[in-house]
């Protein structure tokens, strides 16, 4: 029986919604978020808000949040030109995935979150990982997720479990989730407090929270909120 959780938490929607069913299952949670060089620190900023107000306004979640950790990982800077990381602007690469895709980034997360968690004690990886709205992501795939489940769990010798809540399920369905784990709070924190855009705006605050409203984060982020907000049916879970 899993008791421990490493979340792997960037202060973005998914990643709260993924803390919040965290402290559904598990006594003990525990949060990991990266350091590589982003464009805007807003990012990390928001880690930092959306844990003081879970735990100011959830004191049935907040005795089981523990440590936060923050992973410096400037060496990704160095191996990959990437509109996340540099001033660029977004596009479609010739490869058809978007000029955001960082190779391996997620392959890297995990190997490190793992790291932690076998010194932590933590024994399941929680990660945001979602294959239904960003089918570019070859390293969010579910049979990543499999393989690199395997390759940790015999690499260091513990059985780690890694999942992913929101893999199978969209935008829309993310804010019904969040909704069902944590009530309007929730909802109203995650839409005041994550963080989304890609081009780092906290001054335009729109109905589904901050952001430039334009690019592609943004973009998928406020389709996902108009559809759960008018209530519409979200696509259904779909398995492998
Ligand atoms: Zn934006």
């Amino acid at each position: 029986m899993h008791t421990t959780a490493l979340v792997l938490f960037s202060g973005g929607q998914d990643s709260t919604t993924c803390l919040a069913q965290a402290f559904s299952k598990y006594e003990r949670v525990e949060t990991v978020g990266f350091d590589y060089g982003q464009r805007h620190s807003v990012e990390l900023q928001a880690r930092l808000v959306v844990l003081r107000e879970i735990r100011s306004q959830f004191p049935q979640w907040a005795h089981k949040l523990g440590q936060d950790h923050l992973l410096d990982l400037a060496v990704l800077g160095q191996v990959s030109e990437t509109s996340l990381t540099r001033d660029t602007a977004f596009k479609m690469e010739s490869s058809g995935l978007p000029n955001t895709f960082v190779p391996g980034r997620n392959l890297l997360f995990l190997t490190l979150a793992a790291a932690l968690a076998y010194r932590r004690d933590l024994q399941v990886l929680v990660t945001g990982v979602c294959e239904t709205d960003f089918s570019g992501y070859p390293d969010c795939r579910d049979d990543t997720m499999k393989a690199m489940q395997l390759a940790l769990s015999l690499g260091m010798d513990k059985r780690f479990l890694i999942e992913t809540p929101l893999m199978w399920i969209d935008k829309a369905a993310t804010w019904s989730l969040a909704e069902a784990l944590g009530g309007q709070a929730l909802v109203q924190l995650i839409i005041e407090h994550t963080h989304t855009c890609y081009l780092g705006d906290r001054t335009h605050r729109q109905a589904w929270g901050y952001g430039c409203g334009q690019c592609p984060a943004c973009e998928l982020r406020l389709r996902g909120y108009a559809a759960y907000a008018a209530g519409l049916p979200t696509t259904p879970p779909r398995s492998p």
